[in-house]
C-alpha cells in the first residue's frame, strides 16, 4: 500500500499477469483518461458502458477526460436495475461492441454500480475471447466489494449470477465523491458489506466501523476513503489467496445463505441485497451462538452496529420449511448440505457444512418467541 497526504490510496492486487491497481481518490473521475493512457501503449478507441441513471450524472466528465487524453469514445447506455442484468442487455452490449469494431486490445469501461460492473466484465470476457476492462464503480457496494476480484455475471430466469466468468479488470478507479448523488438507502446497504469484512477477518475494523459508520453515512470524505480502502484491501487479500473460490473466498458470503433466502422469499422487491445480508448475518451470528461456536453477545454487538447505521434488523416471519426450501435444501436428497458461514466471534468466520435442519428449526423458532 502506498499513501500520500492528498487522500490518494492505491492498493495493488497481485495476481501475476492479471495484477492491477485499485486507485481511491476524491474527485479522480476527471483524470480517468490520463490513468488509462498510462496503462495502454497508445490511446485508441474505448467504450463506456453505463445506465440511464448514471450516464446523465457522470458520462460528460468521463468522456471529456478520455477525449483529452486522446481516446476515441463510444457509449452503450443500458436500462437501470437488477432486472436488466440479463442475456438481452448482454446482447445489446455485444451489438454496440460489434458496431464500434473495438479490437482485442481496446478497453471497455464500466461506469456504474454492481449491475453495470458485473455485466460489463462478463461482456469484456466474451467479446473477441476477452478484451481489457476498467471498473469505475459508483455505488458504495461496488466501491467496497463488487468492482474488485473479477467475478462477473448476468442472471438467468432460473438463478442469479448463473452465467458468468472469473475475469479481472485492468484497473479499478474509485472516486468516492460520486457517492454524493446516491440514495441514502443504497449507501446504508453498501456499508453493510463493508462491516462484513470486520466480522469475517478484522475485529479492529469492526470496532472502527461501530464508531465511524455514522460519518460514512454522512459521506465524510476521510472516513469514506478509509472505509473503502480497508474494504478493498480485505477483498483483495482474500482474492489473492483464493481467486476462484476454492476455499476462503467463500467466507465473503457471511450472511448470504440466509440473505439470499430473504431476497428470494420476498421476490427481490422488499430488501436491497445489503439489507438482506445484514439480517442474514444476524441470523448466522445467532446460529453461531446457539451451536456454541461464538460467545454470547456476538449477535447483539452486530445488531447494535446495524441499528446505528439504520439497517433493518428484523427477521421476516417465514416458517422453517420455507427457509430451508429457499436455501436450496432438497428434501429428496438426503445427502444435500447447505453451506453456512458461521462466526467463532467477531473477526473470525469459518465454513460449516454440518449444520442440521434441526438447528435451523430451533433458530427459526427463536424468532417466534
Ligand atoms: P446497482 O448497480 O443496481 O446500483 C444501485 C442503484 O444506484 C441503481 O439504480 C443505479 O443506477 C444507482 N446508482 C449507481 N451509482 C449512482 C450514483 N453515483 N448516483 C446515483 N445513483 C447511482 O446496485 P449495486 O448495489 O451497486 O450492485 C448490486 C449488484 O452487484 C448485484 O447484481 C450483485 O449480484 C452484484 N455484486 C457483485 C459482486 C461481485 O463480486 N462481482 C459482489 C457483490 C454484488
Ligand atoms: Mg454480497
Amino acid at each position: 500500500m502506498s499513501e500520500t497526504v492528498d487522500n490518494t490510496k492505491i492498493y495493488r492486487v497481485e495476481l501475476g499477469v492479471r495484477s492491477y491497481d485499485i486507485h481511491i481518490e476524491p474527485d479522480c473521475l476527471g483524470r480517468l483518461g490520463e490513468a488509462m493512457a498510462k496503462l495502454f501503449a497508445a490511446p485508441t478507441r474505448c467504450m463506456v458502458i453505463s445506465n440511464v441513471t448514471i450516464a446523465p450524472l457522470y458520462m460528460d466528465v468521463v468522456r471529456s477526460s478520455l477525449e483529452q487524453a486522446g481516446w476515441q469514445v463510444s457509449e452503450c447506455i443500458l436500462a437501470d436495475g437488477e432486472r436488466y442484468k440479463t442475456m438481452e442487455s448482454f446482447g445489446l452490449i455485444m451489438d454496440a461492441l460489434m458496431q464500434s469494431k473495438l479490437s482485442r486490445n481496446e478497453p471497455v469501461i464500466a461506469l456504474g454500480g454492481g449491475v453495470v460492473g458485473d455485466m460489463t466484465g462478463f461482456a469484456a470476457s466474451c467479446y473477441r475471447r476477452g478484451i481489457p476492462f476498467i471498473q469505475v464503480p459508483t455505488t458504495v457496494l461496488a466501491q467496497v466489494d463488487s468492482s474488485v476480484g473479477g467475478k462477473t455475471a448476468i442472471n438467468h430466469p432460473h438463478g442469479k449470477n448463473m452465467i458468468g466468468a472469473f475475469y479481472q479488470p485492468k484497473l479499478v478507479w474509485i472516486d468516492p465523491k460520486v457517492l454524493n448523488t446516491l440514495e441514502l438507502r443504497e449507501i446504508r446497504a453498501g456499508i453493510a458489506e463493508a462491516i462484513k469484512y470486520g466480522l469475517i477477518r478484522d475485529a479492529g475494523f469492526f470496532e472502527w466501523m461501530q464508531k465511524s459508520a455514522k460519518a460514512a453515512l454522512d459521506l465524510n470524505a476521510d472516513v469514506l476513503g478509509q472505509m473503502i480502502h480497508t474494504s478493498c484491501r480485505h477483498k483483495a487479500e482474500v482474492v489473492m489467496a483464493d481467486e476462484t473460490e476454492q476455499g476462503q473466498r467463500a467466507l465473503l458470503n457471511l450472511g448470504h445463505t440466509f440473505g439470499h433466502a430473504i431476497e428470494s422469499m420476498t421476490h427481490y422487491s422488499t430488501y436491497l441485497h445489503g439489507e438482506g445480508v445484514a439480517i442474514g448475518t444476524l441470523m448466522a451470528a445467532r446460529l453461531s451462538e446457539q451451536l456454541g461456536h461464538a460467545p454470547a453477545g456476538t449477535e447483539d454487538a452486530i445488531r447494535g452496529c446495524y441499528k446505528h447505521v439504520g439497517l433493518p434488523v428484523e427477521v421476516p416471519g417465514f416458517s422453517a420449511e420455507q427457509w430451508l426450501d429457499a436455501m436450496g435444501h432438497d428434501k429428496k436428497n438426503v445427502g444435500s448440505r447447505i453451506r453456512y458461514i458461521l462466526l467463532r466471534g467477531i473477526g473470525d468466520a469459518f465454513l460449516a457444512e454440518d449444520v442440521s435442519p434441526d438447528a435451523i428449526n430451533q433458530l427459526i423458532d427463536s424468532y417466534r418467541k
